[in-house]
């Protein structure tokens, strides 16, 4: 047995409230990323537009047309908000009020005097337009996650052109009065459209949300929270597997006598001279080198290629850079030193251990002759 369209309709309906469950549950598990919350929002006036249009076509009554082309023009702009959240990490509902409104009041009041001919031509173009702004929305986006992103982009896409679709059929048979819900073969169409579109955007957008979350805990995983720098795992995940080439270089930073200063200062003070040193540290960072803290006062920056003055000439840069650095405390001014030991590969096949151990002896003798100071290591690597 065939649905009729006003079956479909409702089953459209029910499926939104499950696909608006589940986004909200999604949402309320996690509560991190509040793009899904928007969404959610935005689909259960979805749903609400959905059932009053179910209504409208059972019996056209004006407050059901006026209800279910208000919701869904509102519906498709929370969406499109959700779109540029998406994007920009800010939800701004402000933008979009004044065209929202002003879209609401010339449609509806056009419905609302009679000229609901007119209205859908004009409900149909605003909601394929505010479907494609979702597309461009997401498509600008796309390089976070290109497949998902791109399908998101062509269904909302494809659906906002069946609206234009049905514009389209309304103008060639213009008739400024209907009395009724339009009925053609591109209402059919749309419908048909917004069944799969509504549940694949569903689908995409819930994929985005647990791929943005992954991405995320992945970055706090390798991430040290104090510095912002990268840790000692994900150091050792970019270079620990693989041969270094000759020419790379291991820079190697242990604060002075910094368990002195958490003593005397406390530990917020010691706290503010890691994230002090961290500047100095990436200011002489150049595109290519890695910097990451190893652990406590402990930082490394690894240089991929680097004559062995170039990479002493650098760890001067930070070491002198660091020292004329004066933090002013509540017990006084203080002012951090650090000592520097620089381990060069020569070899064809040295690997990231090798060069780790060198550059540790060669900071443990800049330590023992008096601190403050850059130690090159003599050892070189052969093959
Ligand atoms: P040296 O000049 O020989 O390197 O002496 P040091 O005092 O710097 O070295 P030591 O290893 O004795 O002390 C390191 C101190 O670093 C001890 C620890 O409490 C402190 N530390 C480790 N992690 C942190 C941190 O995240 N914040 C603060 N404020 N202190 C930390
Ligand atoms: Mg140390
Ligand atoms: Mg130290």
């Amino acid at each position: 047995m065939a649905l009729d369209y006003n079956s479909l309709l409702l089953a459209i309906g029910f499926s939104g409230i499950c696909l608006v469950m589940t986004m909200l549950g999604s949402w309320a598990v996690t509560r991190s990323e509040n793009t899904l919350l928007t969404w959610g929002i935005g689909a259960i006036v979805t749903v609400v537009s959905i059932f009053a249009y179910s209504s409208y076509v059972w019996k056209p009554t004006l407050f059901a047309g006026t209800l279910a082309i208000s919701s869904l023009i509102v519906a498709i702009a929370i969406l499109f908000a959700a779109a540029r959240q998406f994007r920009s990490g800010i939800l701004r509902i402000s933008d979009i009020i004044p065209i929202t409104l002003l879209t609401l009041v010339v449609i509806v009041g056009t419905f609302a005097v009679g000229y609901d001919g007119v209205s859908f031509i004009m409900f149909n173009l605003a909601i394929g337009i505010s479907m494609w702004g979702c597309a461009a929305e997401y498509w600008r986006a796309r390089a976070e996650a290109p497949a998902v992103i791109c399908g998101l982009s062509v269904l909302y896409t494809i659906t906002g052109a069946s609206f234009f679709l049905c514009a389209f059929v309304l103008i060639q048979d213009f008739r400024p009065v209907l009395g009724h819900a339009p009925q053609n073969w591109a209402e059919d169409l749309s419908l048909a459209i917004v069944i799969g579109g509504m549940s694949g955007i569903g689908a995409l957008s819930l994929s985005l949300h647990y791929s943005r979350l992954a991405r995320r805990h992945r970055t706090e995983a390798r991430t040290d929270p104090l510095t912002g720098l990268l840790n000692r795992r994900a150091f050792f995940e970019a270079h620990g597997r693989y041969a270094v080439a000759p020419g790379s270089a291991v820079l190697l930073f242990d604060l002075d006598n910094f368990k002195a200063i958490n003593d005397r200062y406390g530990h917020a003070v010691g706290d503010m001279v890691l994230n002090i040193f961290t500047e100095e540290l990436t200011a002489l960072r150049h595109t290519g080198d890695c910097c990451a803290r190893l652990g406590g006062e402990e930082f490394v920056m690894f240089k991929a290629t680097c004559l062995p003055e170039q990479a002493q000439s650098i760890a001067e840069q930070i070491r002198k850079g660091f020292a004329g650095r004066i933090v002013e405390t509540e017990k006084g001014l203080l002012r951090g030193t650090v000592s520097v030991g620089i381990a060069i590969a020569t070899g064809t096949r040295s690997d990231i251990d090798t060069l780790l151990r060198e550059a540790d002896h060669a900071l443990y003798d800049a330590k023992n002759t008096g601190r403050d100071r850059v130690v090159v290591s003599s050892y070189l690597q052969a093959v």
